[in-house]
């Protein structure tokens, strides 16, 4: 697939490359949206990101400022040299953004849920000409990769060629670390859809916890992400949204110091790609083995408050019968699930009778 033949450069990407945004997740006030400018400013990032208008899950969440902000950020951009960045979802929102000079356009994660929102951005955008903003477009909340492109496809088709993806994780229902789980397949699969599309990690909106930022973004930078999208407010325990997520500036500035440099390519692309694939696949492998392994201690307490053995042998036995015909209609072989299939299983139990690892 591409479609997606004229893909021009973002604006502001750093000396390497990387596209780099930081700011706070609401402009709420001159001076908050100053504070955040000039601490960014020195580091590596060159472009400042503020929700000027915020869609929030419930009536009566912070809103955003609207009108007002945009001026805060045209302020901001005169005393830093920042670029700035700030969230679309209808057309007065793209003309109001545009008129005050603003750089770079995002499509949030509801918004690109909604085709017809999609297609009001993407008209209102040819309507002035096509324009040479950039836009980026979140993943909508839910794991739908034809969403996704569907919306940059509408975006496209506007005239928009300065375009990139945001990875923002999706909604999910049940127990998990992350606010929103990366399925880092998801993202990785769109890059080998659209080639030349850059793809900008979100680590916040992924997270929802400020003490996971940094791991998940340095993680991203290793899978090849183009960049990153990191919320930062001067003083996050205040901040009226995503308070919880939110790195403090100092802690904004050591995280973008660190991160490491940009995975570096081999000359083919789809090996690149088809790598970076493996990769996520793992990531995801090794995280629900940990999901199963959390289950099982939970299991294991309940066995220990009724009084039951650890290992039940008939279970067992009807476990790993299922389980491989499971795999085998996956197309796996039947050894390999025996073996992997023991290996949790015995993991499992060495966890449940809380036992320490001796082969450590
Ligand atoms: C945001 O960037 O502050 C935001 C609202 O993000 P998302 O659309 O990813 O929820
Ligand atoms: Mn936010």
């Amino acid at each position: 697939m591409s479609g997606f033949d004229d893909i021009r450069p973002i604006p502001g990407s750093c000396a390497d490359g990387r596209i780099l945004i930081a700011g706070p997740c609401s402009a709420e006030s001159a001076g908050q949206v100053m504070e955040a400018a000039q601490a960014i400013a020195a580091t590596p990032a060159r472009i400042l990101r503020a929700g000027v208008w915020k869609p929030r899950t419930h009536p009566g969440g912070f809103e955003g400022v609207g009108l007002p902000a945009l001026a805060w950020l045209a302020e901001a951009k005169a005393r830093t040299g920042l670029l700035t960045a700030t969230e679309v979802a209808t057309r007065a929102h793209v003309d109001a953004a545009l008129d005050a000079g603003i750089d770079i356009l995002w499509i949030g994660a509801r918004t690109t849920a909604n085709p017809f929102a999609v297609q009001e951005i993407s008209d209102a955008l040819a309507a002035r000409g096509g324009t040479d903003v950039t836009v980026l477009v979140k993943n909508p909340v839910s794991p739908d990769i034809e969403l996704w492109i569907g919306a940059l496809q509408r975006v496209y088709a506007a005239g928009c060629r300065r375009l990139g993806a945001i990875h923002r994780g999706f909604t999910t229902y049940g127990d998990s670390p992350y606010r929103n789980p990366p399925y880092w397949s998801i993202p990785i699969e769109l890059r080998r859809r659209v080639p030349g599309l850059p793809v900008i990690c979100d680590p916040s909106h992924i997270c929802g916890r400020a003490d996971m930022v940094g791991p998940t973004a340095v993680r991203a930078m290793e899978m090849g992400f183009d960049g990153l999208i990191i919320e930062s407010h001067p003083a996050p325990a205040e901040a009226l949204s995503d308070a919880a997520q939110q790195l403090t500036l100092p802690a904004l500035a050591s995280l973008l110091d660190s991160l490491p440099a940009r995975a570096a390519g081999s000359a083919d692309h789809e090996l690149d790609e088809l790598r970076r694939q493996i990769d996520a696949a793992d990531h995801e492998l090794l995280e629900t083995v940990a999901r199963r392994m959390a289950i099982a201690r939970r299991i294991g307490e309940i066995k220990r408050r009724s009084g039951l053995s650890v290992v039940q042998p008939q279970r067992y036995s009807r476990l790993i019968e299922s389980r491989k015909a499971m795999g085998q209609e996956l197309g796996l072989e039947p050894h390999m699930l025996q073996t992997i299939l023991e290996a949790l299983h015995a993991e499992s139990v060495r966890q449940q009778l809380n036992e320490s690892d001796e082969r450590k």
